[in-house]
């Protein structure tokens, strides 16, 4: 990094900030050449697999799409955007950690069903014949067992 006045590389941090969620840092910094004082500032880049479709195809990572598969499973259903949106973010952090290229749909389809059979059962039925990934439930019990066994 260079001074963005005289360009001298003789530089100095004087204050290191971090936002409240940690995902920015902000440094003020002043140039030991010609004393000019600048901000600069660091964030987390996150980065999500892609998710691999059945048919091979590849797609950008979509909370909205998950959390839209889940409001559709849980219609007239008794639980909460709150209890979603819990499930969608352990989806996303499960992701992040684990794929780095990317992930398949189905193990996505997965771990939307566990999550969905710890709020409602009836919905995580209805979630596995909507999406066929599993052609009965036997089929979906089996790969859940896999998954715990990982
Ligand atoms: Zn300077």
């Amino acid at each position: 990094m260079k001074c963005p006045k005289c360009h001298s590389q003789n530089l100095r941090v004087i204050e290191t900030r971090s936002s409240n969620d940690h995902l920015t840092t902000r440094r003020r910094r002043i140039c030991e050449n010609c004393q000019f004082r600048f901000s600069t500032q660091e964030s987390v880049l996150l980065s999500l697999p892609k998710v691999r479709k059945k048919n091979g195809q590849k797609e950008v990572f979509s909370k909205s799409k998950i959390l839209h598969g889940l409001q559709a499973a849980c219609a007239k259903r008794p639980v909460n955007k709150e209890q979603l949106n819990q499930i969608v973010t352990r989806i996303v952090d499960w992701a992040e950690k684990s794929f780095s290229e990317e992930v398949s749909s189905c193990d996505i389809g997965l771990r939307v069903l566990s999550g969905l059979m710890e709020v409602d059962q009836v919905a995580s039925v209805r979630f596995a014949s909507v999406h066929q990934n599993f052609s009965n439930l036997d089929d979906f019990v089996s790969q859940l067992g896999n998954m715990e066994h990982e």
